[in-house]
């Protein structure tokens, strides 16, 4: 019934897509849904759109006390985890024919912005590893493709939160999540630009007055007065943002 047998004559021309499908490899599963299982995203899940799969790198272990980590070679602090056991997570859960990107998420990745958010939503899904202690073996890395990304530079203690982040993103963006059509596309970074302000009733609060054009119904004005706050806003906070072009 899924799209996936899409080629049957018996399939219907509206059958909807075949869902994004995200799975995460983590030492703590439970840590998922989360907060994705909330609001847009996980009325998302409810209603088919995406999934999202956890899976316990640990069943992977094959040690008796089910080890995942082991000291660094060359000695330091902390633990790193084995090539040989993530490995076998990831190719238990994404066998090489899988199409989805496997991504890692590290501090030392690419910092994630939405021009790879908007790609990763164009495509079936993602395989997410989340590294713990130190890390994970260089590698496993190198041998299983893995994209890093990173979700800013400051360090957290392990990938989960990051691959939340990265997943609301994108989530957010697949079709029939957000209501109204154009609220992805007016904000902050899909211009190049930061978002301008946003006002709501009451009119006025504490002394404070909405701009005057928001309130005239001049529907060119607002845009033209709009625009001008976004540059405006952008170049005092984001310069870098201006001179991407
Ligand atoms: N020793 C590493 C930090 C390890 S932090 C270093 O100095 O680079 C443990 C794990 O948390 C990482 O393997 C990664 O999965 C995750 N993590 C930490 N900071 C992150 C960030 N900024 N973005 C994405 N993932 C991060």
């Amino acid at each position: 019934m899924s799209a996936e047998t899409g080629n049957g004559e018996d399939s219907l021309p509206s059958a909807a897509p075949a869902p994004w499908r995200a799975t995460i490899l983590t030492l703590y599963p439970d840590m998922f849904p989360g907060p994705l299982g909330q609001s847009l995203s996980g009325k998302a899940i409810a209603d088919g759109k995406w999934s999202l799969d956890a899976v316990n790198i640990r069943d992977f272990a094959t040690t008796k006390h089910r080890n995942v980590d082991d000291t660094p070679a060359g000695g330091g602090p902390g633990m790193v985890m084995r090539a040989d056991i993530v490995a076998k997570a990831l190719d238990a859960a994404a066998p090489a024919d899988d199409p989805r990107p496997r991504l890692l998420m590290s501090p030392r990745g690419k910092p994630l912005e939405q021009a790879r958010v908007r790609e990763l939503v164009a495509g079936p899904g993602a395989v997410i590893l989340c590294g713990r202690f130190e890390g994970v073996d260089e590698r496993v890395i190198e041998a299983r493709g893995l994209e890093e990304v990173s979700i800013g530079d400051y360090v957290l203690s392990g990938g989960e939160l990051g691959a939340m982040v990265l997943l609301d993103a994108i989530v957010r963006l697949l079709p029939g999540v957000m209501g109204g059509a154009e609220s992805g596309t007016e904000e902050s970074f899909e211009s190049g630009l930061l978002e301008y302000p946003h006002y709501t009733r009451p009119r006025e609060w504490e002394g404070r007055t909405i701009p005057d054009v928001l309130l005239s119904g001049d529907h060119a004005a607002i845009a033209k007065w709009r625009r001008l706050e976004a540059e405006r806003i952008t170049a005092e906070r984001r310069p870098d943002l201006l001179e991407r072009d």
